[in-house]
This record gives C-alpha cells, structure tokens and sequence, in this order.
C-alpha cells in the first residue's frame, strides 16, 4: 500500500510542473515593464540632482532584487551625505519638487516606521515609493538578487508564494501578516535546508563583499557566477518544492522553538536569541532573523490572532497540495 500511494503522489506532483512553472511566466514582468521603470527612476535621478547635485538614487525591493511580480510599485532610496540630515524636511522639499514636476498623488509620510514619499507616474501608472538612506535596505536587496542568481527554483517558488500570499491575504503587515520580504527569505532557507541543498549560504562563505552600515558588518561571497552548479545534485522540481514548502511550515516548523536563520544556514534557538518572550509589542510567535539586523525578527509584526490564520492558511495549502485535484486553481483562490 505504502508502495502504491508514493507512486501515485510523484505521478501527481509532476503534473504539476507544467501548470506551475506557466504561473510563475505569467507573474514575471514584460521588458517593456522594465524599461518603463528605468525610465522613471532617470526622470526621478534628474529631478533629485538639481537640488541635491551629491545625492543618489537606488532601487531596492522586489524590482531590484529580482523578485517582483508584474505591476509592483518601484522601491527607491535617496542616499544624502550629511550627518544631521534633517529626513522629515527633505521629504518635504522632495515631494514638493516632484508635485511641480506632475507626479500624482504625491505624498510624504514622514511619521511612518521608515519615513517616505508615494508618488505616481501618469504616463506609466507606475507607482513609486522614496526612502532616504536606508542603505541596509539596499544591501539586503543585493543578498537576494545574489541568491537569485544561484539557481532558478528560487524566483520559481518565491513568485508563487508570494502570489499566493496575496491571493489569500496573508501578505498584509500591518493586519499582522507577513511581508514579502519575509516571505522569500522563508523560500532561501528552506532551499538552503534540502538535502542536497538547493541553496549555500553566503553569509558563511568567504566573503567578497563587505560593507559596514550602522554599525552592522554585513559581509558574503557574490560571486555567484561561480555557483551557479550549486543546486544541480538536487533533482527536485517546482511542484514538489511548493508541495514540501507548505509542508513545512504547516507541520514541520517546530514554532515553539525554532527561529529560520538564513544568516547560518541552519535553524536556531529561540533560546539562544532570548526570543522566549513577548518583549514590547515583539511576541515571538514565528521567527524569522534577519540577515543583517540579527536582532531583528521579520515575524514580528505577527500577534496572537494573525498567527493562527497564517498557520490555518499553511495547512490549506498543504491539504490543497496533497489532495485537491486542481491545486494550481485552489491554491490562489481569493479568500
Ligand atoms: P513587493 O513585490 O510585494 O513590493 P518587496 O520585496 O518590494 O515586494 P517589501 O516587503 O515591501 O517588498 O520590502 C521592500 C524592501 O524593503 C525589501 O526588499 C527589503 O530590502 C526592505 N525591507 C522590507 N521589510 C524589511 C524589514 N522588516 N527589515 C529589513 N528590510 C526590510
Ligand atoms: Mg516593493
């Protein structure tokens, strides 16, 4: 009997391939797409120069990082020297500048947790949102465009994942849900984690890059080039890794004790993090650390109830993975 179900599951998962991988096509953005955002990040370059002729722009977020589905917002970080900088001030003038240039509905939100100016492009309906100086953001944007490169099952199952997540409103941080930047860190582990792994991490590697930011020494091997045969001793495809993903984390994450480390490699303690307790409004209650800031848990915008639907939405997508009959529609149905 044992025999028989294990047939019929890899004669099932493999005909999921083909309608999986046409998923992830269709959410990859067109070059046109593409060429428009560079487009608008020139204009936004120019703009930005004439009153800050030192400045910088750059992309960050999905669309830089290779992760971004078709119609994102662009993610931009405008890099100002100066030590007493006053940030609420330059978003003033900033959005100031743009509003004269006809963006639309320019707005600067400089009480937000990272403080920033929304515009949109007209011509493109691109939207857009500016930051200043966050540079650990730019920096952990290149780790994931980095490991992007290594092997293709990466982009495959984070474009999934995350469609999914939108599809089933999970991808909501300030309802308590987990944003996408947690959620492909999730998929780098879990590559890192299959045996043979998928993923190495580069974070333990000797490093080729290194930068310090705030205090925070953030340094890994890029030269992905090099290992772009990393993955190939492991066979699996597609469906089997977006199968054994929810998996995990409907059944196999221990949430009690572990926290996801792609930093290792591996999955620590939360005793070893002194991750135990609530502290504040940081209750703990799925760990994510992040690469750099290793004090920083990602999951911890997650509360009491949000955990619960986040974990219900892991065991629907796990059932729906081993016994629905059309999970690529199931899946991403609207909740
Ligand atoms: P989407 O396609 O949904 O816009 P995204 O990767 O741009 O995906 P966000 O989660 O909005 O999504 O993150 C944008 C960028 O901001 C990330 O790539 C990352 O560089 C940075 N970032 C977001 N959240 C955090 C966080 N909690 N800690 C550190 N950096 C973060
Ligand atoms: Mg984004």
């Amino acid at each position: 009997r044992t025999f028989k179900l294990k047939i019929h599951c890899r004669i099932d998962i493999h005909r999921l391939n083909a309608p999986f991988l046409a998923i992830y096509e269709s959410l990859v953005p067109a070059e046109e797409e593409k060429a428009q955002q560079k487009q608008l990040l020139a204009l936004l370059e120019r703009l930005v120069c004439k009153e800050w002729p030192k400045a910088r722009l750059y992309l960050y977020g999905s669309c830089a990082s290779s992760f971004g589905v078709s119609r994102s917002d662009i993610d931009v970080c405008l890099a100002i020297d100066g030590g007493d900088i006053n940030k609420s001030e330059i978003l003033l003038r900033l959005a100031d500048i743009l509003q004269s240039d006809n963006l639309q509905n320019v707005q600067a939100l400089t009480r937000a947790r990272v403080p920033i100016v929304k515009l949109m492009d007209p011509v493109t309906g691109i939207s857009c949102d500016i930051c200043i100086n966050n540079v650990l953001a730019v920096i952990n944007t290149k780790l994931l465009r980095d490991y992007a490169q290594i092997d293709a099952r990466l982009r495959q199952l984070a474009f999934i994942v995350k469609h999914w997540a939108k599809s089933r409103g999970v991808n909501e941080t300030y309802q308590g849900t987990l944003s996408s930047y947690a959620y492909v860190i999730m998929c780098i582990h879990f590559l890192q984690q299959r045996r043979p792994a998928i993923l190495p991490c580069l974070q333990e590697m000797e490093p080729t890059y290194s930068v310090t930011v705030d205090d925070i020494e953030c340094a890994f091997f890029d030269q992905v080039g090099k290992l772009c045969d990393f993955g190939s001793r492991n066979k699996e495809t597609i469906a089997q890794l977006v199968w054994a993903f929810f998996n995990y984390w409907a059944y196999r994450h221990d949430y009690a004790n572990s926290v996801i480390s792609v930093r290792t490699g591996s999955i620590i303690s939360k005793q070893e993090k002194d991750w135990t307790r609530r502290i504040g409004n940081d209750r703990h209650l799925i760990c994510i650390e992040d690469p750099f800031e290793v004090s920083h848990d990602l999951g911890r915008v997650v509360d009491k109830y949000s955990i619960k639907v986040l974990r219900e939405e892991f065991e629907r997508a796990a059932g729906i993975m081993q016994y629905d009959p059309n999970p690529c529609v199931k899946l991403f149905e609207p909740y």
